[in-house]
């Protein structure tokens, strides 16, 4: 079932997938004829329902993965489909994902986006494409300056992660929250935990608490302890989805995220 709402000239789509105990929440955006993301092929048949009813003329990826694309493929075939530069290739080709991911979201076909510029323009608004890596190497965050919103994909998502995916980097997750807080907004638009009016403070939360999960593994890291005793020392309790992932989703990606990350500075905060 899908829920629909409407604020502020933003309308919000929201459905929801449940397996093997875990259960998540996709958002869909559709704002001044321009949609944002088009979610999961698990709910391919009520989006594709909805969609109808809704007026769009365009359609932006915040990056390629299969709960932010899984319709691209059917619903591109009318409208013209953007993502980044970097994401265009991942697109094209057949998606090879983990059997777990498969079973939640369900595969995506591929499919053959055009290449988002630095600005993209509606009828009354204008979106700036900030590049946001660290959740997928194509992703973008898209805002907009006069209204205030920041349209985040998965940049945000939750403030106090426990556990990351293995293709995640905490390092640049944290570059990417300092680069749109250079930026002035307030609303957040989530695709995992919708409509946030406190967005901006939510993000400050997230970068604070990873700077000091940072701090806290660099620490121990330069005390010589090994990346699994840090794990073990500040993340000991494991989550349903570690499980259902078989560890691709592990506290582990955080630690040695941090480990290997770039110029990592070890600064108190
Ligand atoms: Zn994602």
């Amino acid at each position: 079932m899908l829920s629909v709402t409407n604020k502020d000239d933003v309308t919000a789509i929201k459905g929801s997938v449940k397996r093997g105990g875990i259960s998540m929440s996709v958002y869909l955006y559709i704002v001044d004829h321009v949609l944002i993301d088009t979610g999961p092929a698990r709910l391919q048949r009520e989006l594709t329902h909805q969609l109808e009813q809704q007026d769009y003329n365009k359609i932006i990826l915040t990056h390629h993965h299969e709960d932010h694309t899984g319709n691209a493929h059917s619903l591109s075939k009318g409208v013209p489909i953007y993502c980044h530069a970097s994401g265009i290739a991942l697109c094209k080709q057949q998606s090879k994902l983990p059997f777990y991911r498969k079973v939640f979201w369900g595969n995506r076909k591929p499919f053959s986006p055009k290449l988002l510029e630095d600005q993209v323009h509606s009828c009354h608004y204008t979106f700036d494409v900030i590049h946001t890596p660290g959740h997928a190497p194509d992703h973008v965050s898209l805002l907009e300056k006069n209204k205030g919103w920041l349209f985040s994909g998965d940049l945000y998502v939750m403030s106090r992660p426990k556990s990351i995916f293995a293709f995640e980097s905490i390092p640049d997750i944290i570059n990417s929250i300092e680069k749109v807080l250079q930026y002035d907004f307030e609303t957040v638009f989530c695709s995992h935990s919708g409509i946030l009016p406190n967005g901006r403070a939510r993000l400050e939360e997230k970068l604070s608490y990873l700077k000091s999960v940072q701090y806290d593994v660099l620490r121990k890291h330069q005390e010589g302890k090994s990346a699994s005793v840090i794990q073990k020392e500040l993340f000991p309790s494991a989550h349903p989805l570690n499980y259902f992932s078989l560890f691709e989703n592990s506290p582990k990606h955080i630690v040695t995220s941090i480990i290997n990350g770039s110029s990592p500075q070890l600064k108190k905060v």
